[in-house]
């Protein structure tokens, strides 16, 4: 018997998965998937996608040549201010030089020496004539304020004063080292050396200037005195004033301590600067003390002692200053320019660029939007593909994880199936029952109760873990709800006030299933199944339970019906007796058991004249007379011995360990009986009838059956020609007589 996979679902399993694919492929094709016409780009997603790449690359790429061109210009821009700086540096620091070298020059005169070396301090008159055209010379030459020979004690010999011609010496300052801040550092100095002042006001002029000296040193080594010329500041604020870099740039000169020495808005510095006036720097002031936060980083640049360029903001426009340390000197110059004049040529650039590239970048843009615009919709549409796409897939493994447990539970029964076919009885067959529940549902203990043949009792016949099983009446079975209910019966938590205990398998806790063995309505057992704990019993493991215990069932239920047929096959149905079949195969199974070596005798048996009883009293009679005669039979011979009825009126009986004499006691016993038994066969009407028999035994009649049976029957066969009614055997029947028994008799048959 092959078990009902239909109930494991294997098709379902199949078709679920079937439609979860095709529910993934709709999806794909995008029946609920729609992009609006207009979106749609005339190129695919993956094309789209190249093309936007392509174009923010090139964007990117363009604006980083353009930046670098830019930068460049800006770099080249700056470079020619800072060559402007350099120029107006040199420029300034050539003014100083060339007075320093023209002072040298003069400084060689021997007339400036001899008129030193002179000790009176006075010039005599062919000297002072030399000195005085020296003096004039410079004076003329450099546009100085003065020039003047200083004696080391202080003592001016010559002065030129600008314009005024040389001044008389008689007049002069006896000792002009407090007045001129040259004369002390100059005496110190090597010969053919130069000392620059700070700025300080001339006593003589009466305008800012810077104190220019070399010494005198005289060829016996002694420092006579210094050489000394005032070059006025407004003649370098004159000359920065005329170098121009073009357009609203300025020049500007500071010391290295930042004071403006000069600045087209010099005197917005003085009135900002605010402080009592300081000979020293009062009209100089700091370069800090106004201006933008950016002014003051940019000058704190400048004042780094290096040269470089910076940016400031000022009234509202941007500037850019390169600055230059002035060699030799204690100044520093800085050329102004504002951003929009120098960077001019980099933003006419720019604009050109804007009005030609302009549109074409702003296409650009346009395709690029479009087309992320279109990615972005395609991507979307594929996130929600891939959600359901991951939806299914989860799905679909739900589904393979559940055909995977039938399948498991699928070759379980098969399992039990094939024992089933195997097991010979409801022992092994209760055994085989548990064990593949305990296989399916692991239990802790568990007991399997089977009716008996004679249908008033439920015995145990297979117990898991530690339960002993108790023999039931059916009664007691049948309190079991399960077997009440004819279907499963699961308390979930059997220490549950709530819950039902099975009277059956008493236990106080956990989970308990009661398995009815139900076939064709009848209840032929129940299984009970015991988990320690409490459990959850899922719906298909509890059809899988319920389908384990019918089966089980009907092969306990097939068994019974199958016993029951092959009686009912084996017997006659008239007399009850075993039919011939029956008996000749019984004869022969128990003579080949015995080898042939044992005794035994075969009685071949036919009623006497029955035709006759039957057309005497009719048919039914004589099926009456069958029957009685069986009973007869049946009743005269013992338990291994077996009757049957061998053909219409004729019988045989087997005798296990007869010998010749106990054959031929037994026959007559049954042939005494015969003729003494009265038949009924109406009312107040009776018949009676006798028996032939012939009978044979093993080994004298020979050792296979057919041979014993045709002994037999040749016997039987004697025994009614010698006139009915008598017992025969194969020996003659003086023979049998020496046993003191009757081996043959002779009587008259009964009057019919
Ligand atoms: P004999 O003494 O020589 O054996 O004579 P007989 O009449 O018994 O022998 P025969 O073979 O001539 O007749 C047998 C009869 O048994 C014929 C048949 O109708 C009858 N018979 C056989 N089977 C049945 C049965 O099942 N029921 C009835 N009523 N009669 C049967
Ligand atoms: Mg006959
Ligand atoms: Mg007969």
């Amino acid at each position: 018997m092959r078990p009902n996979t239909g109930l494991f679902t294997w098709p379902l399993a199949t078709a679920r998965r079937e439609s979860l694919l095709q529910d993934a492929f709709r999806v794909s094709i995008g029946k609920r998937l729609t992009v609006p016409g207009w979106l749609k780009s005339p190129f695919g997603a993956r094309s789209s996608l190249v093309i936007s790449l392509v174009a923010v690359l090139a964007l990117i790429a363009g604006s980083l040549v353009v930046l670098q061109i830019t930068d460049q210009m800006r770099r080249e821009d700056d470079g020619r201010l800072a060559s402007e700086a350099g120029l107006v540096a040199d420029a300034i620091h050539e003014t100083m030089t060339a007075a320093s070298s023209d002072i040298r020059l003069a400084r060689q005169n021997v007339v400036f020496e001899e008129a030193l070396a002179n000790s009176t301090g006075q010039l005599l008159p062919e000297d002072r004539a030399a000195v005085e055209s020296a003096i004039t010379y410079l004076g003329d030459r450099y546009d100085v304020d003065e020039i003047c020979v200083i004696r080391t004690s202080g003592l001016e010999t010559a002065r030129w004063v600008g314009g005024s011609g040389v001044a008389a010496v008689a007049n002069l300052s006896p000792d002009e080292r407090p007045n001129n801040p040259a004369v002390l550092p100059t005496l110190e100095l090597p010969d053919d050396s130069f000392f620059q002042t700070d700025p300080y006001v001339s006593p003589d002029s009466t305008r800012w200037v810077i104190g220019v000296a070399t010494p005198i040193v005289l060829s016996t080594g002694v420092t006579a005195g210094i050489l000394h010329f005032e070059i006025p500041i407004a003649r370098f604020a004159a000359q920065l004033q005329d170098i121009s870099f073009g357009g609203t740039s300025y020049n500007m000169l500071l010391d290295r301590e930042g004071h403006l020495l000069a600045h087209p808005q010099l005197e917005a510095f003085r009135a900002a600067a605010n402080t009592p006036i300081d000979v020293n720097t009062a009209p100089f002031p700091l370069a800090t003390s106004t201006g933008s936060a950016s002014w003051r980083d940019a000058v704190g640049q400048m004042l780094s002692g290096s040269s470089g360029t910076a940016s400031f903001e000022d009234g509202g426009r941007t500037y850019r200053v390169s600055y230059e340390p002035v060699p030799d000197a204690n100044r520093i110059i800085a050329v102004v320019t504002p951003t929009s004049e120098l960077y001019a040529d980099v933003d006419r650039a720019l604009l050109n660029l804007g009005v030609t590239a302009g549109p074409l970048l702003l296409l650009m843009v346009v395709v690029i939007v479009w087309f992320a615009r279109r990615m972005a919709s395609a991507n979307s549409g594929l996130t929600g593909l891939n959600q359901r796409l991951s939806y299914t897939n989860i799905q679909l493994e739900e589904t393979s994880k559940a055909s995977a447990e039938l399948a498991h539970e699928s070759a379980i029964v098969n399992q039990f199936t094939e024992l089933t076919a195997l097991t010979e009885d409801d022992v092994s067959l209760s055994a085989a029952t548990l064990a593949t529940l305990d296989e399916l549902v692991r239990v802790n203990d568990a007991c399997l109760h089977v009716s008996n043949q004679s249908q008033d009792r439920a015995v145990p016949q297979a117990t898991l873990g530690d339960r002993k099983g108790h023999v039931l009446s059916l009664h007691e079975l049948g309190r079991c709800p399960a077997v009440r209910r004819s279907s499963l019966y699961v308390t979930d938590d059997v220490s549950s006030r709530l819950a039902y205990r099975c009277p059956v398998y008493p236990v106080e806790t956990g989970t308990l299933a009661c398995v009815p063995l139900v076939a064709l309505g009848e209840t032929v057992g129940a299984a009970h199944l015991h988990w320690s704990k409490t459990r959850e019993l899922p719906l298909p493991i509890r059809l899988a339970i319920t389908r384990i215990g019918e089966h089980s069932a009907l092969s306990i239920a097939n068994r019974r019906l199958l016993l029951a047929l092959r009686g009912q096959a084996n017997t006659d149905a008239r007399t009850g007796l075993t039919n011939n079949r029956a008996f000749d195969e019984s004869v022969q199974r128990r003579m080949n058991a015995r080898g042939g070596s044992d005794r035994a005798a075969i009685l071949m048996l036919d009623l006497d004249r029955f035709k006759e009883f039957n057309d005497r009293f009719g048919h039914p009679a004589g099926d009456e007379a069958l029957r009685v005669f069986a009973h007869v039979l049946a009743s005269s011979i013992r338990e291994p011995d077996l009757a049957a009825r061998y053909g219409g009126e004729e019988f045989a009986v087997y005798l296990a360990g007869a010998g010749a004499p106990e054959a031929a006691e037994v026959a007559e016993r049954i042939r005494e009986r015969t003729e003494s038994t009265i038949i009924p066969i109406g009312p107040g009407q009776t018949g009676r009838l006798t028996v032939s028999i012939g009978f044979a035994v093993t080994p004298d009649d020979g050792t296979e059956r057919v041979l014993l049976m045709k002994a037999a029957d040749d016997a039987l066969y004697r025994a009614k020609l010698a006139g009915r009614n008598q017992v025969v055997g194969r020996l003659p029947l003086a023979a049998m007589s020496t046993n003191g028994a009757k081996a043959s008799s002779r009587r008259k048959a009964p009057a019919a």
